[in-house]
């Protein structure tokens, strides 16, 4: 994504963008994120002597995959945003890429625990079924191998 900063010649002049951004795909934490729309992007650059100052905000929508029964799912994300770029950092003032400042703002968007529904069962421990969609005969609860044992000592008496 490549923004034009050549005429935001002084002190103090801005700018105002509503554009649109196709992030890629981001492997995060080998959990890959997808994004497959475009995201809403507005941004306010606005010029100090002698940094750009973005400030705005990132709409759009992630598809995550649950962590407990591993479908995916969409949920929408709306970030704020806030970075600054040196100008000793550009190189060529027509065309500033901003992509990898994007990017960072999407991570912090990222759940580390994404769950396609609050109470998302999961697969069953024992016969690895999804629970959401089918129900299965095994006994829900987590039984301790070792406490296991012993209540099948008691159940001999
Ligand atoms: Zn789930
Ligand atoms: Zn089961």
């Amino acid at each position: 994504m490549y923004v034009n900063l050549g005429e935001l010649k002084e002190k103090g002049s801005f700018k105002e963008l509503s554009i649109t951004y196709n992030p890629d795909n981001i492997d995060y934490f080998s959990r890959e994120v997808k994004m497959p729309e475009d995201f809403e992007l507005n941004l306010t650059i606005y010029r100090e002597s002698e940094d750009y100052i973005f400030t705005g905000s990132i709409e759009g929508e992630f598809i995550l995959e649950c962590s407990r029964c591993l479908e995916k799912f969409p949920q929408k994300v709306r970030q704020e945003l806030n970075f600054t770029i040196s100008r000793q950092d550009i190189k060529d003032i027509s065309k500033v890429n901003i992509s990898s400042y994007l990017k960072e703002v999407l991570i912090l968007a990222i759940p580390i625990k994404a769950l396609c529904q609050e109470e998302c069962q999961g697969f069953c421990s024992q016969c690895g079924i999804n629970l959401n969609e089918e129900s299965c005969n095994c006994s829900q609860e987590d039984v301790d191998p070792r406490m296991a044992k012993l209540q099948q000592f008691f159940e001999q008496e």
